[in-house]
């Protein structure tokens, strides 16, 4: 099939971020009666590529070329696409290479389509992406032609090729807490301001605090401490401040905003600063949504399964797309070995992948 084919050749491409390895150049050959922008920012390079067929909803297929480093270990070449006992073995195997085959081929074998359709590829997923995916988006924002609905095709797939989608992710929120006091001599206690005595009854309302109780898409938002410290590791000296620093994967039921007002009512009459910051947002795409729809009626034809609707895992490129309010789903082939040595796939997820995008693009314009 050709879409191995093309998997194959990726794998055999070393594309470490935020290097393509020549990648887009190869793309823009393959698609020549689409549009091409090239958006560059940073050293990191980036690939739009877009056909308008006819009136209709844009839809864009959006990914990452880039891989993590490979690391010790591998029983062959790590970007060389190895086959071996029924799988297919190469850095990015999963994360996203395959991905990127199933889409690239599917786009370039769509005949005819109800609308718009797009790829959307960056070098920089795997390192601080803050040059590629959001960038890409910002051009096309200024450019009125963001596209209405996404597919990532991130590895999503627990146990059976087709078994999950993801329509959402739960944000990341850090924070660093410090609570105020005096320092001075352990034997003078009322002449000091112990901030541990000021913190410790209302520590229990913060350690492991529920910061609301979830719903049927995501877990409850956690307030999850992974740090205290305050003193100099001696019994004669109290501390001058108390440090605790915190995580928070939250859902879309709580926000930032909402921390801080908790906290200031938690500690409303204790000296406190209040360091926090968002590092990726949290959403969720309308189960509703025509594209949510549409995924999931394609994978049951192509799978034989019904994929159930996931918010689990950790942050990807798609929180970037919901953040532009493109209607967003991820799929993608099992994901048991991302990021592991010996990375691998196979053949058949590959194609049931390809299979399911071409399924997409040709049901697309019919009703649901
Ligand atoms: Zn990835």
């Amino acid at each position: 099939m050709q879409v191995i084919k093309l998997f194959k050749e990726l794998l055999g491409t070393q594309s470490l971020t935020p290097d393509d390895g020549g990648l887009f150049d190869r793309f823009e050959k393959m698609l020549t009666d689409f549009t091409a922008i090239r958006i560059d920012r940073n050293g990191v390079k980036n690939l739009f590529l877009y056909k308008k067929f006819s009136e209709g909803d844009h839809l864009c297929f959006a990914g990452h070329v880039d891989v993590v480093p490979a690391g010790e270990g591998w029983d062959s070449d790590p970007f060389q696409a190895v086959e071996k006992d029924g799988y297919i073995y190469g850095r990015g195997a999963q994360d996203m290479k395959s991905g990127v085959a199933a889409f690239v081929q599917a786009v370039a074998d769509a005949k005819d389509f109800n609308g718009t359709l797009s790829l959307l590829l960056t070098s920089d997923e795997e390192g601080p992406a803050l040059d590629g995916t959001i960038a890409v988006l910002e051009y096309l924002k200024e450019h009125s032609m963001l596209p209405d609905f996404a597919v990532v095709a991130e590895p999503t797939c627990e146990t059976q090729m087709g078994d999950a989608i993801k329509i959402g992710r739960r944000g990341s929120i850090n924070a660093t807490l410090t609570i105020q006091g005096k320092q001075g001599h352990a034997a003078y206690p009322a002449k000091v301001t112990n901030p541990v005595n000021l913190l410790a009854p209302q520590l229990v309302k913060i350690a492991g605090h529920l910061l609301d109780q979830g719903d049927d898409f995501f877990e409850p938002s956690q307030l999850v401490v992974t740090d205290i410290r305050g003193g100099m590791q001696v019994t004669n000296v109290t501390p001058n401040d108390v440090r605790i620093m915190f995580n928070v994967r939250n859902n879309t039921l709580t926000t930032i905003e909402d921390i801080q007002a908790y906290l200031a009512d938690v500690l409303k009459d204790i000296p406190y600063e209040l360091d926090i910051a968002q590092s990726s947002r949290s959403f969720r795409t309308n189960k509703e949504s025509k594209i949510v729809k549409h995924m999931t009626a394609a994978i049951e034809n192509i799978c034989k399964i019904t994929p159930k609707h996931s918010t689990a895992g950790g942050t990807s490129d798609a929180r970037y797309l919901a953040q532009f309010e493109i209607d967003v789903v991820e799929f993608g082939v099992k994901n048991d070995t991302i990021h592991k040595v010996n990375e691998r796939t196979t053949a058949q997820e590959v194609e049931l992948l390809y299979k399911s995008f071409t399924k997409l693009i040709s049901d697309f314009g019919k009703d649901r």
